[in-house]
């Protein structure tokens, strides 16, 4: 039994004399935990062996008729939990939608559009509701209460799938319901409107009839269709009234679907041909796929391979196939979710966190009754797939794939990649910039190797150059953060009409005040961090908890008034440039400016019908976006991309600035990119400017290889947190000895991060570096799993927080 909670392992319960029929592997069962605990649980084994627990409880109900979860699944969450170091519990929690997993705790609220309607409810299922209407919320355990009995999951269940209530916690979300009850009129009335007036005659008996069909005449009038719950409001009638309507053959009740799998009302596009380097790559990819199960299709940036996505899924949907295509972060894809749903239609449902529960179930139902395509982020491959035989994986690289917080800390990439190899599917990894790890795979032959070097339509990779900052610094041509080689470049592509991408990695104004006397200079309260200027609030706020300060006039160390803000963010760019182009329309695009609901699409959509000349912004200009009119883009720094003390900085520099450079000229004509750097004589700029991925990857995998870094070595990273600093202290040094004295020079630490206190929490690294052999790996685990049992049942140090992450990023 799977309960989804982080404790260790799976529970053993017993199946009761009248259950022993119903228990199936994948149903949800509703089990006891703890002292008076009711979680609902996912059966993943039904035995005969009696383990050797000291008392085994029976399992109270049986939750679901039909399982909910396939045992490929079970295997997949079982992997995850192993590989990553964590429990299936933890896992099962990340992978079940909310409606799914239930606990005694959960908070029950009635549906908004719930009309009163309780003719069609069961005794119990009345009892709920009603007590619904008098209280606002009631949880699991006092329905067990008001029922006075022991199970209710089946019947809390069942009015969940009835749309009656909602988990309380997403009622507070914009949700919308699935279906809705509509009222019309019998087919003679619609057909002969001249016998409205009998029917009139017909409830003369009963004002509030005729005032209900009243109601609804004037509603059709200007309504496609009428609800229910208008007609309720507007007579002041309840549902008896249309009931008796229906009965006397006048009205109609119906449901109304509203599909939340989305409608594509468009005409499917005409898809453009294929050039004939996509028709190469595909022909290619087939050979390929015939000895391999991974194949990595390296294409610059522009060369079309959403294009042979498309041909590889249409050819999946006629064989029946099913096909999951993972994006790393499904906010930031807008423009390529709507070219595939353009193309698949209905075929196509996206899966991710902006889709309330109900509809989360919904996409779940539809995957385990053969959904063609799912389109998503990592969480997608939790679906229960019955027939899974593609997974593509777009943009590979990028380290969105890897969840941080909480448990599980899992790699989608990779996780995928297990996952196809459990049901026999291939995996199609996507990108203009591989990861190292997957280049290296590539080159040995583990996975096949696809190329696009040209981009669609013959047009020209974009010419970049360095804007050489040190050089203009000496000769006093640097005005603030822009080289004047960057200012001109600008100015000439705003003459021509044309459209500009800034890049700058950092959001806010300034990332610290510092007085200039005593060095002092501003943090969080609660976080070891310098805080960031906002000008926009003007205040300073810190980027890892949120906190915010006013600003100071004086160095409340020296007294000093000489405060300065260092350094710069995005806003100041935007900022400044106002200064240096007023006649540009100057616009923002990072976490501050796209934190409202449709704000992220709105300033796309402004951007693309040229309502912005330059689009300012961190990574997320990066990803996914494809605009005709831009020519330019300009990188404000490229030293704070390489400079970051980490042995992926070459790496991350080299994918960010391809990536960024890859916005410019798409569509129309070659475009230009202009790197600004103080030391622009960096190998990756050069490496950049060449678009040479290859000269990239030797260098880089040489140094990976000296340095035993992966993929030469296997990383696993220990954090341990504590709001005592000497509690922590101890802890860690306990905590050390014991992954020392097994596993020895392996570990590294404790060290201190980069940031060594987190809301409250100071931080503690381990870094333990291992051989690449399955074994050792293994081992390794263990000693890391019994280690932290063993700190846990250490007097003292039992509320140190310990967190593992394989294969950091
Ligand atoms: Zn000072
Ligand atoms: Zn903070």
């Amino acid at each position: 039994m799977l309960l989804p909670i982080a404790i260790p392992h799976a529970l053993t319960y017993y199946v009761p004399e009248e259950l022993v029929k119903e228990v199936r592997f994948g149903q949800r069962v509703e089990v006891p935990f703890g002292r008076n605990k009711l979680y609902s649980a996912v059966v993943v084994a039904v035995t005969n062996e009696k383990p050797d627990a000291v008392k085994i409880r029976p399992i109270i109900s049986v939750i679901d008729t039909d399982p909910i979860i396939t045992e490929k699944q079970a295997k997949l969450w079982e992997w995850i939990a192993d590989y990553y170091v964590c429990t299936q519990g933890e896992v099962l929690q990340a992978a079940l939608p909310a409606n799914l997993k239930l606990t005694s705790e959960t908070v029950l609220v009635l549906s908004p559009l719930f009309d009163e309607d309780f003719n069609d409810l069961t005794d119990k299922e009345f009892m709920i509701t009603e007590a619904l209407t008098i209280q606002n919320e009631i949880s699991i355990d006092n329905i067990r209460k008001i029922l006075d009995q022991k199970t209710v999951y089946p019947i809390v269940n069942g009015l969940i799938e009835k749309r009656i209530v909602y988990l309380k916690s997403e009622i507070k979300e914009k949700y919308k319901p699935k279906k809705i009850g509509c009222v019309r009129l019998a087919e003679t009335y619609v057909k002969y409107p001249e016998r409205l007036n009998e029917a009139f005659d017909l409830l003369s008996r009963s004002n509030r009839q005729i005032e209900a069909l009243m109601a609804y005449i004037v509603l059709a009038k200007d309504q496609p269709y009428v609800q229910k719950t208008d007609v309720y409001k507007k007579a002041s009638v309840d549902s008896t009234v249309l009931k008796a309507i229906e009965k006397k053959g006048i009205f109609e009740l119906y449901e109304r679907e509203i599909s939340r799998l989305g409608t594509y009302e468009d005409d499917v596009q005409d898809m453009f041909t294929l050039d004939e380097q996509q028709t190469r790559a595909l022909t290619e990819l087939t050979e390929l796929y015939k000895e391999k199960n991974t194949v990595l299709l390296h294409g610059v940036t522009g060369s079309g391979k959403t294009r042979v996505y498309i041909e590889l899924i249409q050819a999946a949907i006629e064989r029946g196939e099913q096909v999951l295509y993972l994006l790393p972060e499904v906010a930031l894809t807008a423009q390529i979710i709507s070219r595939l749903q353009k193309v698949f239609g209905d075929k196509i449902a996206t899966y991710h966190h902006k889709l309330n529960d109900h509809e989360r179930v919904e996409v779940w139902n539809a995957v385990r009754a053969g959904q063609e395509v799912v389109l998503g982020p990592r969480s997608a491959m939790f679906l229960p797939y019955q027939n899974l035989k593609w997974v593509i994986i777009d943009e590979e690289h990028d380290s969105s794939y890897k969840q941080n917080d909480p448990a599980p800390r899992y790699h989608g990439r990779d996780a995928a990649i297990y996952m196809a190899h459990l049901y026999g599917a291939k995996t199609l990894l996507g990108t203009a910039t591989p990861a190292l790890e997957t280049y290296y795979n590539a080159k040995k032959g583990k996975y096949g190797l696809v190329r696009m070097p040209y981009r669609y339509g013959d047009i020209a990779m974009p010419e970049i150059s360095i804007a050489d900052v040190k050089r203009e610094k000496e000769q006093r041509k640097l005005q603030s953060h822009f080289t004047t080689q960057l200012i001109d470049t600008m100015t000439e592509t705003l003459a021509r009409g044309e459209q500009i991408i800034l890049f700058q990695n950092r959001r806010g104004y300034a990332p610290a005040l510092r007085c200039q006397s005593c060095g002092w200079s501003q943090e969080c309260n609660h976080c070891d961090v310098t805080l960031t200027y906002h000008k926009f609030k003007h205040n300073l706020q810190c980027h890892y908890c949120g906190f915010q300060a006013p600003l100071t006039k004086a160095c409340p160390n020296c007294g000093d008034l000489d405060l300065r803000l260092q350094g710069f963010g995005t806003e100041k760019i935007e900022d400044e440039l106002k200064i240096y182009l007023p006649d540009a329309k100057i616009a923002r695009m990072d976490y501050d400016t796209v934190r409202s609901k449709n704000a992220h699409s709105k300033l796309i959509k402004d951007f693309e019908e040229k309502r912005i000349d330059i689009l300012v912004g961190t990574q997320m200009v990066t990803k996914g976006l494809d605009f005709e009119n831009v020519s330019l883009v300009g990188i404000i720094s490229a030293d704070q991309l390489l400079q970051f003390p980490d042995f992926r900085a070459s790496e991350r520099g080299f994918q960010l600035m391809t990536q960024v450079a890859g916005r410019a000229g798409r569509k129309k004509k070659q475009g230009t990119v202009l790197i600004q750097a103080l030391n622009a004589s960096h190998p990756v700029l050069r490496e950049v400017i060449d678009n040479d991925y290859r000269e990239f990857y030797n260098r880089e995998i040489m140094e990976r290889n000296s340095f035993k870094f992966p993929p030469f070595a296997r990383l696993i990273k220990i954090t341990l947190k504590h709001k005592k600093a000497d509690v922590l202290n101890h802890g860690a040094k306990i905590f050390g000895e014991y992954l020392k004295n097994a596993l020895g020079k392996r570990v590294q630490g404790p060290a201190v991060p980069h940031v060594g206190r987190i809301r409250n929490y100071y931080i503690l690294d381990f870094q333990i570096k291992l051989e690449m052999n399955l074994n050792t790996v293994a081992a390794a685990k263990r000693v890391i799993r019994e280690s932290i049992v063993k700190l846990s049942k250490e007097a003292g140090y039992t509320t140190v927080r310990v967190n593992v992450d394989v294969d950091p990023v």
